[in-house]
């Protein structure tokens, strides 16, 4: 069997899809011992080259050695040692039940590869959010092209230039660039697209999938919203909010957006917020090395401009030169601020008061539905409450960003923030056909 070479990049998209469709018809990724071949080149790829990824990490969103290794790198092979450890039982074919009627048959399901996965990446955690879906379709035994995000060039180039070196370069191909290349590349037939980033740009997605019926994973995000209730501990409280609000700058899609509670037990976290903040980052965030960087001057301008809808608790302060905004915690914040209308996705935390619960409930099912909901209670009816009466891609009561770090949960959105989830099997799961197989018995 020959296979076709890589072509040199920069690779038009039309080429480099049906370069990946002619190898996946070959059959070459449909073998077990190909899909675990890559998962352990991509682990390969990510010891060897952690120090070249983590430098550009740094230069595209000033992200610390930590983050990088904690939130990319190190997650992304664990993610992969999950895969590698389950998948042969995975795949194992799954028996079921037949009817009466069709006694002596017997039904079976098996997981199918779809052909050529199209994964789009964003730019604040660029290379997990590429290479996750990456390694969940290779795991599926499909071909995939992988789009990083142009707003984290660094990341981009160094994926471009490392993932077909070290992967199976007829079956994996990476295509670079922003809105020309992905519009070009979404009029090319895929058999999925996953995409990761907002809602705007997920609409467009699916509906350039739509024209081949293709069918779409969309992880986007939206505002995150996390529930404080009475008589918790409010500096326990604000060291997990902190810690995870104001990671990668609050750049993240599963970011607490903005925090609910009633009015005494905001007086007790304003105080015990600023004090974590300074746990964590020093008395001068600008001056540490394990605080981030906004992204572009486009964000740090939309960010700054919300720094006016409360009373400033803790930060405030920032620095268009070096992309620096303090993380700032805004009290005394009205639903109606213009920090209350759309995702933050930076270093800003207000803080609303409602009197209680069930006005919190309301607060939150008013809204879209969110992709993370947290809340603080050491109440179970609280917990069981928020869990039947409210609607999230996730919910975690004390843990805030952490059940992405689970892969037995899966990771996705419903209704504006997203549809469709992977992680371990839940990624086999979105990037595999489901066949249903029927055979009468042998004669
Ligand atoms: P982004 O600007 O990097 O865009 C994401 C991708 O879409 C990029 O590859 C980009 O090239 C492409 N793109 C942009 N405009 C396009 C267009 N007009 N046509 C076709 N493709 C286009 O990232 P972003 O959207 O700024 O990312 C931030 C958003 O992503 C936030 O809302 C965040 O919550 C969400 N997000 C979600 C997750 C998740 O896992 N659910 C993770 C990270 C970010």
């Amino acid at each position: 069997m020959s296979h076709p070479t890589p072509a040199p990049t920069p690779e038009r998209p039309a080429e480099a899809v049906a370069r990946l469709r002619a190898a996946f018809r070959t059959g070459r990724t449909r073998p077990l011992a190909w899909r675990t071949a890559q998962l352990r080149a991509l682990r390969t790829l990510l010891t060897e080259e952690a120090a070249a990824l983590a430098d550009a990490l740094h230069r595209d969103l000033g992200k610390s050695a930590y983050e990088a290794h904690r939130t990319e790198i190190g997650f992304t092979i664990r993610e992969i040692d999950h895969t590698l450890e389950h998948l042969g039982d995975w795949l194992r074919p799954q028996p079921a039940d037949v009817p009466e009627h069709l006694a002596g048959a017997s039904a079976w399901t098996q997981y199918d590869p779809l052909g050529v996965v199209l994964v789009i990446a964003p730019w604040n955690y660029p290379a997990q959010l590429l290479l996750t879906p990456l390694l969940g379709a290779l795991a599926a035994g499909n071909a995939v092209l992988a789009k990083p995000s142009e707003l984290a060039p660094a990341t981009s180039a160094v994926l471009a230039r490392l993932l077909p070196q070290y992967l199976d370069a007829d079956a994996v191909a990476v295509v670079e660039g922003g809105v020309p290349e992905t519009t070009e590349l979404l009029a090319e037939r895929f058999d999925h697209i996953f995409y990761t980033g907002n809602g705007t740009v997920g609409r467009i997605v699916m509906a350039a999938a739509a024209r081949h019926l293709t069918p779409v994973t969309l992880e986007l995000g939206g505002k995150s919203p996390v529930f404080v209730d009475r008589g918790t501990d409010p500096q326990e409280v604000a060291r997990r909010l902190a810690a995870g609000k104001f990671l990668n700058a609050g750049q993240t899609c599963v970011a607490p957006d903005y925090v609910l509670t009633d009015p005494e037990t905001a007086r007790a976290l304003e105080p015990a917020l600023a004090r974590a903040v300074e746990e964590l980052y020093g008395p001068d965030p600008a001056t540490g090395d394990r605080y981030g960087r906004i992204v572009n001057e486009r964000h740090f301008d939309r960010l700054t401009a919300l720094l006016g809808s409360g009373r400033v608790v803790t930060g405030g302060d920032s620095d268009r030169e070096t992309k620096y905004i303090a993380p700032t915690v805004l009290a005394d914040v009205d639903p109606d601020a213009p920090v209350m209308q759309e995702e933050i996705f930076g270093p800003v935390l207000p803080v609303v008061t409602v009197p209680g619960l069930d006005e919190a409930i309301a607060f939150i099912n008013d809204r879209d539905k969110p992709l993370a909901l947290y809340a603080f209670t050491d109440s179970p009816a609280v917990r069981e409450r928020l869990a039947a009466e409210t609607s999230s891609g996730g919910l975690s009561f004390g843990l805030p960003l952490a059940h992405l770090t689970v892969p037995e949960l899966p990771f996705g959105g419903v209704g504006e923030s997203g549809m469709g989830n992977y992680h371990g099997r839940y990624s086999l799961e979105t990037f595999s056909h489901r066949k249903a197989l029927l055979a009468e018995p042998p004669r």
